[in-house]
């Protein structure tokens, strides 16, 4: 069963959970990783032989578009992950809208070849309170489909409880390719990248993955260049689930990586959904 590789294109700095400490007008005085972090992870899967989906965030695109333009040349998708990394829970339609149309640019200004039909939401942000607005956008600008509903209801800030588990036509013109996660006992089990792949043994993921592709299901793997990157700077001031959130076992990713792509079979999402 072929399942779904998707890396969200940002650097360790662009992330939701460190938005506290780090503002966004200060991006451009970190240190930027995600040009060699990304290129280790390409150098991989050429190496393994498989393809993959970047969503690629226009930001990073407009400081980095050699990086983006090696990707495409790679033969990976390329889909959009927004420009500012906006969460669409703190974002009014018309901003929406604004940050998508910038981050298109952003790409095609980068030298992308293929029109981007994908999109991922930062921080799985497509929920009830935003999906009926976001997705016109989405269909406005030519997308086909969505990969950021997390179909959970334990989540503060992301997740619809009762969303469906496999890829389904969300609207006429869009799919939606929802975060994998496996049905057990009446509960689900979120598991299929980020953070959850970094704190829980890789044992567990391999069993998700397993009995869910088990269920006819193929999943969608998420994960960041910064999260391969046990030597990014440390940030002062966080609270302890934050500095957990973050750092936990990013000296391990890199390795559980090579297994799970040695263990399962991986292509892009367009190819998963044969669109
Ligand atoms: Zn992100």
């Amino acid at each position: 069963m072929k399942n779904a590789l998707s890396i969200d294109l940002e650097d360790w700095f662009c992330v939701h959970n460190l938005a506290g400490v780090i503002k966004r007008d200060d991006w451009d005085k970190c240190d930027l990783r995600v040009r060699r972090n990304t290129t280790r992870i390409l150098d991989l899967l050429d190496e393994k032989k498989v393809k993959a989906t970047f969503f690629v965030l226009g930001w990073v695109a407009d400081r980095a578009p050699d990086l983006i333009q090696e990707v495409e040349r790679r033969g990976h998708e390329i889909g959009v992950h927004g420009y500012n990394h906006l969460l669409l829970t703190e974002i009014t339609p018309e901003e929406f809208d604004a940050d998508l149309q910038r981050a298109l640019e952003a790409l095609a200004k980068a030298g992308v070849k293929t029109t981007p039909v994908g999109f991922r939401a930062p921080s799985f942000s497509m929920v009830n309170t935003t999906k009926d607005w976001a997705l016109p956008t989405l269909e406005k600008y030519g997308f086909r489909y969505d990969s950021s509903v997390f179909p959970v209801g334990f989540h503060p800030d992301y997740g619809i409880a009762d969303a469906p588990l496999s890829p389904y036509k969300i609207t006429d013109q869009l799919y939606e390719f929802p975060m994998s996660v496996l049905e057990m006992y009446g509960r689900r089990f979120p598991f299929c990248g980020g953070g959850y792949f970094r704190l829980f043994p890789y044992s567990y993921t391999r069993f998700c993955m397993r009995k869910v592709n088990a269920q006819g299901r193929s999943v969608v793997f998420y994960l960041h260049p910064w999260e391969i990157d046990p030597e990014q700077p440390r940030v002062k001031n966080l609270s302890a689930s934050q500095k957990f959130r973050h750092y936990r076992n990013l000296n391990q990713t890199e390795r559980r990586l090579r297994r799970l792509i040695d263990d399962f079979e991986f292509t892009t999402v367009r190819e998963v959904l044969q669109i």
